[in-house]
Formats: structure tokens, sequence, C-alpha cells
């Protein structure tokens, strides 16, 4: 037996008991006489405690030989602490140790097993197994463990069944390049891995599952911008016989359960905000509504003055910044300036300030008067005290940048708060989005999504006005999931194949298999999926989800532990008949 308890679990009751700890030195006190030695597994740290007149010699001096991340086991005996600890919950005791075995040596770690500890990102990846042994990592991966345990018993009880669908497929198209695998026994051909196991889920409902989940990885072979990884998990969902009011109530639920379970939080119904408002009212569709700074347009009282930025401008929109009159000149000029750096990309930034007194005080004084700026207030919803920022330009780009600046502003004015949740569903997306790099339009969710009723016919006309029944789920300015009611007939698949410029036989080719299956009886269904990671890292109060994931990738999409990806020899290139020609 290597322990007869954890080191996270004595306390004064147990004064006097035998017991068996094993574990890793987290450090060790020698005050020549006496030593202590903080002993520590996954479940807490108990002190260990020899002094000359107790502990037999041999081991005192072994003790005293202990090394930071050596592997011990020790006997002894538990006793009060002279000196209690109030901030552990081993505090009370010690352990008074008799017999100590080093179950194994340990290199000096290459940083410091604490919760602060002082290890860059890069040597704590590299070392992932010792960065997991802090509780910052460990504590996350048993947060997550605890969200998953959650939505399988919710999804579970509600009659859904966890099915694994395959890793090795053919392309399944959500927006970004497949990895693909080359397979050795089919020469010449390669499987893609899933970017999610949407066709999979859809045959499962015509193969009867009716209710479907699966938590599920998933691969994309995006350029990762911050906070991305290329395989990340899903709890992915479809059900049959369903209608959108459906789907969004059962995902609400779940939602909420987690809400509740986990965070101790309740919460009301969801708000739903039309794709259409989020964007005029937040420049962005998945809105963090935990504070307000909604966007006001000012075209119409903007642009009946001499002010030719404002005139030229498809769309002129504004935030009023709560106490932003408080800010310096120099402050603001920093604003400007962050708003032309290339990631926010605006031309430049007007602003009003709103004094105490009723008073404003603009950068374009010139053109506007004070009647003008006090429409400025009325429409951006702002008070005395309050700074406004305005932008203007092309109304997709400026609703960007706008929305960019929002976040910002209201992190730095503390209004994002982990602990406080705003849900919301933003519904009725557009089917098709215009890509500027093909010039041509693409199904902004994915091609199986179906138009709303009756919108089948403004294909032909008003193709980007079409709206989807699609919907996102956001949490606290965070798309945290997504889906949609499908095409479930061969026809107007068929169609939609067609109005994404597919010919009949790419898409017989790709997708045959989908609308043969559509041809036996599928029923009407629809789905979604939760990205797993993001929103344990959001029910965990942190923005970025690379602690919540025990082995994750870097920026580059490499994992620095192992050292992938990696080349492959020369013999097992031949074995599947591939060989380089390589860009650099
Ligand atoms: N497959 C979709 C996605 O990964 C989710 C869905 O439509 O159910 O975003």
């Amino acid at each position: 037996m290597y322990r007869s308890h954890n080191c996270g679990e004595l306390r004064a009751s147990h004064t006097n008991t035998e017991i068996t700890l094993a574990g890793w030195v987290q450090g060790v006190r020698d005050k020549g006489f006496m030593v202590y030695v903080d002993l520590r597994d996954r479940y807490g740290i108990t002190q260990l405690y020899f002094d000359e007149e107790q502990t037999n010699k041999k081991v005192l001096e072994t003790a005293q030989k202990l090394g930071r991340e050596f592997v011990i086991q020790v006997k002894g005996k538990v006793q009060e602490r002279a000196s209690k600890n109030p901030n552990i919950p081993t505090g009370d005791i010690e352990v008074l140790v008799s017999d100590l075995t080093i179950l194994n040596k340990a290199k000096l770690p290459p940083f410091t097993i604490e919760d602060k500890t002082d290890g860059g990102e890069d040597i704590r990846m590299k070392y992932r197994y010792l960065d997991i042994r802090r509780n910052p990592v460990k504590n996350s991966l048993i947060f997550r463990h605890k969200v998953t345990q959650e939505v399988r018993n919710y999804l579970s009880n509600a009659s859904f069944i966890e099915v694994e669908t395959p890793y090795l497929i053919k392309s399944t198209p959500e927006g970004a390049r497949d990895f693909v695998v080359p397979s050795r026994m089919n020469e010449g051909q390669f499987y893609a891995l899933p970017q999610s196991p949407q066709t999979f889920k859809q045959l499962l409902m015509v193969g009867g599952m009716d209710k479907y989940f699966q938590i599920v990885k998933c691969f994309r072979d995006e350029d990762l911008r911050a906070d991305r990884q290329p395989e990340f998990t899903q709890i992915d969902c479809e059900m049959a016989f369903i209608e959108q009011e459906d789907i969004i109530n059962t995902f609400e639920g779940l939602t909420r359960h987690l809400l509740k379970e986990i965070n101790g939080v309740e919460v009301d119904k969801f708000p739903r905000m039309l794709y259409d408002d989020a964007m005029r009212l937040y420049g962005n569709d998945k809105p963090d509504i935990r504070f307000g700074m909604q966007f006001g347009e000012l075209n119409q009282v903007a642009q009946h003055k001499d002010f030719g930025v404002f005139n030229n401008a498809e769309l002129v929109v504004g935030i009023a910044v709560p106490g932003g009159n408080s800010y310096t000149r120099k402050e603001i000029d920093k604003l400007i300036s962050w708003v032309k750096r290339p990631q926010v990309g605006a031309l430049g930034m007007v602003y009003c300030r709103y004094n105490d007194d009723g008073s404003f005080k603009s950068s374009v004084d010139k053109f506007y008067d004070q009647d003008d700026l006090a429409k400025w207030a009325e429409v951006t919803g702002a008070k005395p005290g309050d700074l406004i920022c305005v932008l203007s330009g092309d109304k997709n780009k400026v609703r960007a940048q706008l929305s960019a600046l929002r976040m910002e502003l209201s992190e730095r004015l503390g209004l994002r708060k982990p602990n406080e949740f705003a849900p919301l569903w933003v519904i009725d997306f557009p089917l098709l989005e215009w890509d500027e790099d093909t010039e041509r339009y693409h199904a902004m969710h994915h091609p199986f999504t179906s138009p709303k009723p009756g919108q089948i016919e403004l294909l032909k006309t008003d193709p980007g006005a079409v709206k989807a029944n699609a919907y996102d789920l956001v949490l606290n300015g965070n798309e945290i999931g997504g889906g949609s009611i499908r095409i479930h007939d061969k026809e107007t698949q068929a169609l939609m194949f067609d109005y994404l410029g597919f010919t009949e036989e790419e898409a017989k080719a790709q997708f045959g298999f989908l609308m043969d299956a559509f041809q036996y009886g599928a029923p009407p269904h629809g789905g979604l999926a939760f990205g797993l990671d993001r929103l344990v890292a959001i029910l965990g109060g942190q923005e970025t989800i690379r602690d919540y994931i025990a082995f994750p990738k870097n920026n580059a999409g490499r994992d620095v532990m192992i050292d992938a990806p990696a080349p492959i020899d020369d013999e097992q290139l031949t074995e599947l008949s591939l060989k380089l020609n390589l860009k650099s």
C-alpha cells in the first residue's frame, strides 16, 4: 500500500493516527536539528516533521538531502502543529515521520511548481507535465472534468445518446482548411480529419437516433489567431423532429444547468437578439451585454454640415464612454492611436466631451454647434461626464472597429466582470456571406443550414438578404455555441450546393452520401455545437482556453513538449507513396 491517506486529507481529528503518505517534495526547510518538508499530491499539501530527538538519524539525514520534486513515501504519526497554518486545510497538523523512502529522485525542475511560478509560458509548455502539478492548471483540468460530467448528466437525462463518429473521414466544410492524413493502403488518397462531425450527426438522424451528442475533437487548419487551437473540443448535438424553438429551449436548459451547478448562478430566460440588431447595436455578432455602451448611428445628426469625412461615410457611429470626460488630452490621443493601429484599422476618431455643466467640447467644434452635439449625446445615450467616441467609414469595417474600441474600453473600465454571466441567443443569421477574396457567396454557417421558410426564392434575386434558421449562443462576448435547422431534402440541398458554386458533379463527389441518405426518409432535424474549451474557460472566469487543455499547442500550432509537427523519415514517405515538394 503506497498510501493510507492523501496529502489534503488529514485534520486534527486524525491526531495520533499512524498513516502512510506518498507524494512530491514541494520544499524542505532544514533547521539543522529539525526539518520540515511540504509533501504535495493532487489533493493538497501536508507538512512532514523530523527532529533530532524523535527521528531516527538516518531518516533525518535522508530528509535533509531531499530535493524539490523528489517522489517519496513516508510513514508516521499525525500530531497537532505547534504553530498552525490557517491558510491550508491540513494546517492544524503535521506528520511526525518514522520511515522515509525515496521512490524516485527528480532533477531540479526548470521552474518553481507553485501557484505563482517563475516560469514563462514557453518553458511551462515544454514541461507541461510539471505545469500540471501547479494548482492553477490542475484545478482548471478538474474544473473541466466537472463541466463535462454535468454536460453528460444533463444530456443523458434528457435521453440524448452519446455516439462516436469517425476521425478519418472526407472533408466537412466548416470554413477552414482540412488537416489530411495519407492512406497507405489507398495510394495517393487522403482522409481529412473532421472540422466537426456535421454530416455524421445528420446521418445519425436519418438513422433514427433522434437525440445525439458527443464530446468530440474537431480539427481545423486555420491561421491561429490568439487563443485558438488547431484541435479543439465540441459538445456536438443534433435532434430530429424539432424546430428552432426546441433546440433553443433544450440547450438554454443545458447552459442554465451548467451555470447553476458549476457557478451557483441562476439566470432568467436568455434574451434573443436578431443578428441585424447585434450588428447595429454592438457591431458584432457576439455582443457582450454585461454592460451598455450601445452604438448610436449618427448619420442623421452628423451628415448635415460641411464635414466631408462624415458626409462621405457610409456609416457614422459612436459610443458613450462612461466617465470618459475625465480622460486627459494625452489619454484621448493615445486612444486615437489605438484605433489607428493596423489591428483595428480606423483612419481616425472624432470625440466629444460631455462636460458636467451640460456643455460639449468636441474635436470638430468647427463644424458642429452645441445643439448638434446634444443630438449626438442623445443618440449615443451619453450623460454628463462621458466621452463620445465617433468613427466613420464603410459600414462593416467601421462597426468592427468601434466594436474593438468598445471591448477595449470596457475592459479598461472593469465592466467585463468574470463572475457576471450574460448569455443571449443571436438568431436569424444571414444564410450567405460575401467573400471579397473569391468574389463569391459562401455559406455563413455551413452548406447544410436551411433558409428561413419562404426565403428560398430570394436566393435568386438578393442572396445576401436571405436569412437562415441559424442561431448562436453567446456568453460574455464569446460565441460559445452555434447551430442551425438543416436542409433535409435532396432537392433543396442540391439547390444550395448550386448557389454555393458547386457543380452537380462536385456536389455529388463530395456530398453524394448525404444527398443519397436524404432520399431514404430523412426526418426534419437540426442541432448545434458548443465550443467546450471556451465554455469551460468562461465558466471558470478566464478568457484564455489554454489552461483548460491538458496539452495545448502554441500560437504556431506546435506542441513544444513532444515537438510536433515533425518530419517523417524517407521510409515512411515511401510507404505512403509521398514525395516532398517543400517551398523552403
Ligand atoms: N457543425 C457546426 C459547427 O461546428 C455546428 C452545428 O451546426 O451543429 O459549428
